[in-house]
């Protein structure tokens, strides 16, 4: 039904219960895009879990083993802000590998989603914001270790700025990282990405579109990206209860709409990881992570029909 490939697994749910962190939103977004009839069942792949050596090529060694082990410190535990557990390990390798099949099916089909990932926050030595391991990073690594890419590019409009994929990639020229996010909102340390749009609190649709698409063009103007991977958190939503943004339903699917046509005029895959979305209701969330889907099958139709 779909012209590209959705990855998901049911495992993705954490169960976290009553945290600000909806994790069932993973399995509302699967649920509504087949009762909506945008995707059927055929659309879906289960991905396997990421290799500890695929982990290992963004993570260090220690860290992972602490994770694996259960022997977090509990001031590490702290920074997770998500509660440990061996769910939580087998969810996280389970996204990391959905992220780096969601790559090599974007190689193949020009664009794919993971239902899941897009956890930006997670540094090589450590977990933080939700985020225990970076997937996009891991996925990234994955496909240039393969030799199916050399250069990627991260575009971050997640409203919290992508500090662990500005730390990973820091002195890579060939991964080209954006984040356009609220400056004065988690996290407070900002380690520079190629491109940081520092936004003040309350921007609305259309200046948040203006500023974005004017980055968008110095983006691509120096570098041409093989793969773009696009963390593309709810959040920014007006109705968030973790961001400071303005920004309407209607706003954040021409976001989503800009970025995607930046890939196809470029003729850049693209990669969807759902990131952040925290807003009051969970049903707004998962309308926010719809709609990004319903902008890629729009550029996919658009690009097929050679536009
Ligand atoms: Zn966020």
């Amino acid at each position: 039904m779909l012209p590209f490939k959705l990855i998901y697994d049911h495992r993705y749910d954490l169960n976290l219960g009553d945290h600000v962190f909806p994790s069932q939103k993973y399995r509302l977004v699967h649920e509504e895009l087949l009762k909506r009839g945008i995707a059927d069942s055929k659309d879906f792949l289960s991905p396997a879990p990421a290799s500890d050596e695929d982990v290992l090529r963004v993570h260090r060694s220690d860290y992972v083993r602490k994770l694996k082990t259960g022997s977090l410190s509990y001031a590490e535990l702290q920074q997770l802000e998500v509660p440990y557990s061996e769910e939580l390990i087998e969810a996280c390798w389970l996204a990391a590998g959905g992220s780096i099949l969601a790559g090599r099916r974007a190689l193949i089909d020009g664009w794919s989603a993971n239902i899941g990932g897009g956890f930006h926050h997670a540094c090589p030595d450590h977990g933080e914001g939700f985020c225990v391991l970076h997937d996009v990073a891991i996925a990234i690594r994955r496909l240039q270790f393969d030799k199916a890419i050399e250069r990627a590019m991260v575009i971050d409009t997640d409203v919290h700025h992508g500090n662990g994929t500005a730390t990973i990639f820091a002195k890579d020229e060939n991964v080209f990282t954006l984040s356009i996010h609220q400056l004065h909102n988690y996290p407070f340390i900002k380690p520079p990405s190629t491109i940081d749009i520092n936004l003040p609190d309350g921007v609305e649709d259309e200046g948040y579109l203006a500023v974005l698409e004017e980055h968008l063009q110095k983006a691509f103007s120096a570098f041409s990206p093989q793969i773009i991977f696009y963390v593309a958190g709810a959040d920014p939503y007006r109705e968030d209860q973790l961001g400071g943004l303005a920004l309407t339903m209607e706003g954040l699917a021409r976001r989503d709409a800009l970025v995607m046509n930046y890939a196809r005029k470029n003729k850049s895959p693209l990669v969807i990881t759902l990131a952040g979305g925290y807003a009051r209701r969970v049903q707004d969330t998962v309308a926010i992570h719809l709609g990004t889907i319903l902008a890629a099958r729009d550029a996919a139709g658009k690009r097929a029909a050679g536009r």
